[in-house]
């Protein structure tokens, strides 16, 4: 069962990759639309580098269950 989830926040994303870039365990990706998008939150460690690093506060990570 994973650990985290990880939430993008649509309209305050400006897809700038930020988050996709420092993230170690390649939860973003793009899609064909150019926008960054959540493509799998199973190995996320909940670092929150993507939430700390992201300038428009569009992310959320929770521990599952909370
Ligand atoms: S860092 Fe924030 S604004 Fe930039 S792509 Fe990630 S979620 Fe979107
Ligand atoms: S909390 Fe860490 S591992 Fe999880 S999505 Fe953000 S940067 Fe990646």
């Amino acid at each position: 069962m994973k650990k985290f989830k990880v939430e993008l926040f649509r309209k305050m994303c400006k897809s700038c990759q930020l988050c996709m870039f420092i993230c170690p365990k390649e939860v973003f990706g793009v899609n064909e639309r150019g926008q960054v998008v959540v493509l799998n939150d199973e190995p996320c460690i909940g670092c929150l580098q993507c939430y700390n690093i992201c300038p428009d506060f569009a992310l959320e990570v929770t521990k599952n269950g909370d």
